[in-house]
């Protein structure tokens, strides 16, 4: 699977991984709002980019939403230029909200989960059996920035290719999952059926929520670092793409309500 290419089609005919386009659509949609849009590094040339929160926001919560880390789950970063072009600037400016539009450019223009040197770009945040990513090293030069951009809350998105039905993955400190992580599966299951009971990808799935899984990926990793909830949310890659785009879209939405 990992070597596979993935590739749909926008409405308007647009690949999925062509990044030349989104990239334009990205820079024009931060210009007409007038958000930040910085670079944290480049990897081989290709830039890890970084939209801060607007001026003015500092007493307001603090919300990180990260997209693009796995090449064939594009749904996520074309569902942040949605986000971005239709979220109202209410809504907008309710939190300190940073983006991360596009973590693993080399996986989306490629169409493959892994980056251009066979890495996992969510893996290796913490102790464990993989090593980081040249992206999962860029990123934790910037631990700091990120921990307190996330601590009132991290939404990671990403897609289970194979899936017809949708779930996430909550960690809070908490007995089960709150008030935030029904919203955002409730909006995840206006599109698509719910995952059922039992195990996917090797983690015990109940009512589409695997609750409180720790591993080394980025969500665990600022978790551990203080953000108050992680959320990692899952479109199915088997359902329409603009489908999943419209999804995304409205989970970053929902989760910025809190
Ligand atoms: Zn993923």
């Amino acid at each position: 699977m990992e070597s596979t290419t993935w590739r749909w089609q926008l409405a308007d005919g647009t690949a999925s991984n062509d990044w030349d386009a989104w990239s334009r659509r990205l820079h024009a949609i931060a210009a007409r709002r007038g958000l930040d849009l910085l670079r944290l590094g480049r990897i081989d040339g290709d830039p890890l980019l970084l939209i801060a929160p607007g001026p003015g926001s500092a007493a307001r919560p603090r919300r990180l939403i990260a997209s693009g880390f796995h090449g064939e789950e594009p749904a996520g970063p074309w569902g942040v230029l949605a986000f971005l072009e239709n979220v109202s600037d209410e809504l907008l400016g309710a939190c300190a909200l940073t983006l991360l539009p596009l973590v693993n450019v080399s996986g989306f223009r490629a169409g493959r989960r892994l980056n251009a040197y066979g890495e996992n770009p969510n893996r290796g945040y913490l102790p464990g059996a993989e090593a980081a990513s040249q992206e999962g090293l860029l990123l934790m030069e910037h631990a700091g920035l990120l921990t307190e951009a996330a601590r009132d809350g991290l939404l990671s998105c990403h897609e289970d290719v194979l899936l017809e039905h949708c779930y996430l993955y909550a960690n809070e400190h908490g007995e089960q999952p709150g008030a935030w992580a029904a919203r955002l599966l409730a909006t995840n299951a206006e599109f698509f059926p719910i995952h059922p009971d039992g195990e996917v990808d090797g983690c015990t799935v109940r009512g589409g929520i695997v609750f409180n899984h720790a591993d080394t990926s980025f969500e665990s990793w600022l978790f551990e670092r203080g953000a108050s909830h992680t959320a990692c949310v899952e479109t199915p890659g088997q359902a329409d793409f603009m489908q999943r785009v419209a999804a995304q879209a409205a989970m970053m939405r929902a989760f910025l309500m809190g």
